[in-house]
């Protein structure tokens, strides 16, 4: 059995420039995080090891100081923490910055914003909370029951896979032939490379292992890639999820990982499922 390591994986430097910078600032006193700064639950274990507090909302922040995640968030939430006499470390992705900037400069120029992405998610309540008017989609459904505008400006959340993004886009122009439909491409190129990188994998591998916290958006839309070109994907956090039985069979087993996954992470599972093969022998592939 062989392990493939899909070209591009694991966590992109947003994340760990912002798991830098709150490990920094934890040493130089009480440090708040407002809401979790990866998608990872053993990520977000180490800096609860460290003392780092996690608050939802600037309203139950306890320290002095807040630190703003990689998903970033509105003027309308920063003046809100200023307001309060919080100190704001900002650890907010420039390729979020640029989902950012593109979404203030439609509204200028007069775009009814729609985002492709997830409503509930941080990054897009980011992208949405300094805009009265908005819409969010992420399937046909929500498409079709958006109003007309005469102009309607796209954006997506940085994680959304791309194909998917065209998508909808294509639907909104469809949907309103009268419209001024323009689309700002926002998905960042660690998402759109692990994104094409997968379909590589997928097309080579038996079977996928995916590696990333359960709420990570970007490591679920690896899933959905992945089961779209392997029959046999499987999602899990650590290597402790990791089953024998997934491997019967297996030549080639592909590796890849969310842009939340830690690379010791990443590394544990390869040892595991290289362990897993070696005790089930021949049935299992064999060794590399
Ligand atoms: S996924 Fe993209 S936008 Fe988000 S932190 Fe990583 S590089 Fe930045």
């Amino acid at each position: 059995m062989r392990i493939l390591r899909a070209a591009h994986l694991g966590m992109c430097f947003g994340v760990r420039d912002a798991i830098a910078l709150a490990l920094a600032h934890a040493e130089a006193g009480p440090l708040t995080i407002l809401g979790d700064l990866v998608h990872n639950p053993t990520v977000l274990g180490a800096l609860e090891a460290k003392g780092i507090a996690v608050a939802q909302d600037v309203a139950h922040v306890e320290t002095p100081t807040l630190m703003v995640t990689a998903h970033g968030t509105s003027e309308r939430t920063l003046a809100r923490t200023r307001a309060r006499g919080l100190t704001v470390v900002e650890a907010t992705c420039p390729l979020v910055h640029v989902a950012h900037r593109a979404v203030t400069a439609l509204a200028r120029e007069g775009y009814h914003v729609v985002i492709v992405g997830q409503r509930d998610h941080v990054e897009v309540r980011g992208l949405t909370g300094d805009l009265d008017r908005f819409d969010v989609v992420l399937e046909r459904r929500d498409v079709l029951a958006l109003e007309e505008h005469p102009r309607i400006g796209v954006a997506a959340q940085t994680t959304q896979a791309v194909e998917k993004v065209r998508y909808l886009v294509d639907l909104i122009r469809r949907r309103f032939p009268q419209s001024d439909v323009r689309f700002v491409d926002t998905v960042c190129k660690p998402t759109k490379e692990r994104q094409s990188a997968a379909v590589e994998l997928a097309r080579q591998a038996d079977v996928v292992i995916v590696v990333g916290g359960r709420s990570s958006n970007n490591t679920r839309e690896l899933v959905k890639t992945c089961a779209g070109y392997c029959a046999r994907v499987h999602h899990v956090q650590t290597d402790a999820d990791v089953r024998p039985e997934w491997l019967d069979a297996a030549q080639v087993v592909g590796l890849t990982a969310g842009t939340s996954t830690p690379d010791d992470v990443i590394d544990r599972v390869e040892a595991r499922i290289r362990l897993c093969a070696e005790a089930r022998g021949p049935k299992g592939g064999g060794g590399r």
